[in-house]
């Protein structure tokens, strides 16, 4: 397992300029850079992807929001694992809940996640629920989600592996609204749990599990502390510079 924080920025569908993103994307890479217990990566909309194209540095990585799951055939409007890796990209986030809410399928997002392995690059794969139910019936769709989205992944490729736990009702929220580091501990051992039983103990220890939904600086460095999870993905706030180099410094703090 990592050693290091993996903090993930998502911009999602934002800055509204490349001139925003470039101010946003050197701030952050100044403040990850500083850090040495920390690995931050900036996931830019595809559009300004290029403009950052090897802009990484050892402690601060180009990640991308989506992928296609394959280097050919007829995609329009797609972009392939093999262009990422051409522009420095190291991570790639797939199956993010707002991809799924489009109709992406779990075995859409195995694909994808099977095609950025074999690039080379690590896959972030992101799983959640919508709803908590006082029956638990949860734990069964993640359960599913998690099996269906890693099917066709060989174990060799789980050191490039990043599971994502984003409860769809925390994302998007403020820090008051998140899932507290308890909480995120139970579903940290729920995963590797099912990891266990799916791919036995030795490949199970090894993909590293995030947490994402209503990460902030409130409640970043208790999410890492007591969360039992190795990094943290994150939205709205890694749209405020300022706010996003202070969750990153608490990371570094843990
Ligand atoms: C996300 O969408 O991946 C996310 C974590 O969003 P937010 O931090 O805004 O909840």
């Amino acid at each position: 397992m990592r050693r290091k924080k993996l903090i993930v920025a998502n911009w999602k569908m934002h800055p509204g300029s490349m001139a925003e993103a470039r101010s946003l994307f050197g701030k952050t890479k100044r403040a990850g850079s500083r850090l040495e217990k920390v690995e931050t990566v900036i996931c830019p909309p595809f559009a300004y992807l290029g403009a950052f194209a090897h802009g990484g540095t050892s402690r601060v990585f180009l990640g991308a929001q989506d992928v296609f799951y394959s280097n050919s055939g007829r995609a329009t409007g797609e972009v392939s694992p093999e262009m990422l890796r051409d522009l420095g990209v190291t991570h790639v986030i797939v199956g993010h809940s707002e991809r799924r809410a489009l109709g992406e399928t779990n075995e859409l997002v195995a694909r994808k996640a099977v095609a950025v392995l074999a690039e080379g690059m690590q896959a972030i794969v992101c799983i959640g629920e919508k709803e908590r139910d006082e029956g638990g019936a949860f734990y069964e769709t993640l359960k599913v989600q998690l099996k269906e989205s890693l099917q066709g992944i060989a174990r060799r490729f789980f050191i490039d592996l990043i599971i994502a736990y984003e409860p769809l009702w925390a994302i998007g929220k403020s820090a008051k609204e998140a899932s507290t580091p308890k909480d995120v501990q139970e579903m940290s051992i729920f995963i590797r749990k099912v990891l266990t039983d799916l791919y036995g103990k030795e490949a199970a220890q090894q993909p590293s599990v995030l947490y994402g939904g209503a990460v902030e600086e409130e409640n970043a460095g208790a999410i890492l502390s007591s969360g039992g999870v190795q990094g943290l993905l994150v939205g709205h706030k890694s749209l405020d510079a300022e706010a996003f180099a202070r969750i990153l410094k608490s990371a570094n703090a843990v």
